[in-house]
């Protein structure tokens, strides 16, 4: 492939980041806010600049210009996302842009389209997502949530686990079991939501790093119309995969991580300490220009109408597993320093940021399917090998 931008790139690239330098608030340009998850209706931040975006016509990229979308073509999504993951500046589309509203646009009948998806464009829906359970994660068919139908409603027992943001979320996507004796993959289907309904309680989990975005939700007979119902009933695996299907070279976390360790070569060099590194930094730099090269190569295959498969696994895998290991080096080669959080008097590097990558880079090997389920999908259908 050819890694030069087209001349329309080129020009589309120039676009994104004049807008990004312009409107891009100071606050949100600093690079540890990257490692943030930001969905919540709670930072006002976000949604400030939620709005710049949206003003812009460039929150709902990949929708279709009918439903309020940009309709941009891959190769510009692509762009669009690595310029802003150089600026330090997320996409503020969230859940709802990324993943439920390309669902209803698939699945939702005209009237789901109509009800669901202008709230999410004008960001009154936030989204969490209620797909894992405590016995369904890594194999997500198993999930035991029971929808019972009943008339014009269904209604819904049991729980979600590892939700993130449901306390900040005003809405949620979710599967339910609606079907017990079919296959597991056949008697599921996709629901939405508001999270203020009757039964539906939210606990937060409080997280290593002192964070609170986890959540368990407890379904005890919720009530969804049967209107919120997205596509066929016992067809919600389907729906569900259908989601992935957008843009998806992974590109943010590959520049994420490339700015990662030329934010530690920085601290390097400030504390005195990059004597005895240069080797392990030298190869660090190699794998995340490789990284970006894997992104590169998965967004070019979607360009050219191709499906990316296990090629998007091992972009995941790959770009997950080195922020592990940035993040390691970091806390090694800047010694204990290195290690300690905010409010450590003073002591803390970057405010604690250094410590804050440590403690994010863990679940984002876990976080969207776990390197081991990467690695299954890469030995499986990209190399041929037979199962385990
Ligand atoms: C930060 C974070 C945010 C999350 N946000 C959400 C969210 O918003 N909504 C949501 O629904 N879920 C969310 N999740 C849940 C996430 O999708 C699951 O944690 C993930 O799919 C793994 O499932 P599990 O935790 O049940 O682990 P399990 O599936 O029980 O896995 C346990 C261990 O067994 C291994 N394993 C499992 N199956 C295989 C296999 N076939 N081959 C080899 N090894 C295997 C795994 O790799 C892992 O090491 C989040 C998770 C994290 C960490």
């Amino acid at each position: 492939m050819d890694f030069r931008d087209t001349e329309e790139e080129a020009a589309w690239r120039a676009e994104v980041r004049a807008f990004v330098e312009a409107e891009a608030p100071e606050e949100y340009r600093v690079f540890h806010r990257q490692a943030q998850d930001s969905y919540g209706l709670g930072d006002v931040t976000y949604q400030r600049w939620r709005t710049t975006v949206a003003r812009r016509g460039l929150l709902a990229a990949h929708w279709p210009k009918e439903y309020g979308g940009a309709g941009l073509s891959v190769m510009q999504q692509f762009v669009m996302k690595e310029e802003l993951a150089l600026a330090c500046v997320p996409h503020p589309g969230g859940r709802g842009v990324e993943m439920v509203g390309p669902t209803i646009i698939l699945h939702g009948t005209d009237t789901q389209k109509a009800e669901l998806l202008p709230p999410i464009l004008r960001g009154e829906h936030i989204y969490a997502q209620g797909f894992s359970e405590p016995g369904a994660g890594s194999d997500l068919a198993a999930v035991q949530l029971r929808a019972v139908r009943q008339g014009d409603d269904y209604v819904l027992n049991g729980q979600k686990i590892w939700t993130s943001n449901a306390t900040t979320c005003n809405w949620m996507f979710l599967l339910a079991r609606t079907d017990q004796e079919a296959p597991k993959h056949r008697g599921i289907s996709y629901f939405v939501t508001p999270i203020d309904v009757p039964g539906l309680t939210v606990r937060s989990i409080p997280d290593m790093a002192g964070g609170d975005e986890l959540c368990e939700t407890f379904f005890d007979d919720v009530r969804v119309p049967a209107l919120y119902r997205i596509g066929e009933e016992n067809r919600g695996w389907y729906v569900a995969m259908t989601t992935l299907d957008f843009e998806r070279s992974g590109i943010a976390g590959a520049v994420g991580v490339h700015l990662t360790l030329l934010d530690l070569i920085k601290e390097l060099r400030q504390a005195g300490r990059l004597r005895g590194n240069q080797n392990s930094l030298v190869d660090l730099y190699v794998a995340t220009s490789v990284a970006r090269q894997m992104a590169y190569h998965v967004a070019d295959q979607q360009n050219r109408g191709g499906v990316p498969n296990y090629e998007a696994s091992m972009v995941k895998l790959f770009s997950s597993e080195l922020g592990r290991r940035v993040a390691t080096s970091s806390v090694t080669m800047l010694g204990m320093a290195g290690a300690l959080l905010t409010g450590s008097g003073g002591r803390e590097i970057g405010g604690g940021r250094i410590a804050r990558y440590y403690s994010g880079s863990i679940p984002s090997t876990i976080a969207g399917g776990t390197s081991e389920v990467q690695r299954g999908i890469i030995a499986t259908r990209g190399l041929g090998l037979p199962r385990g």
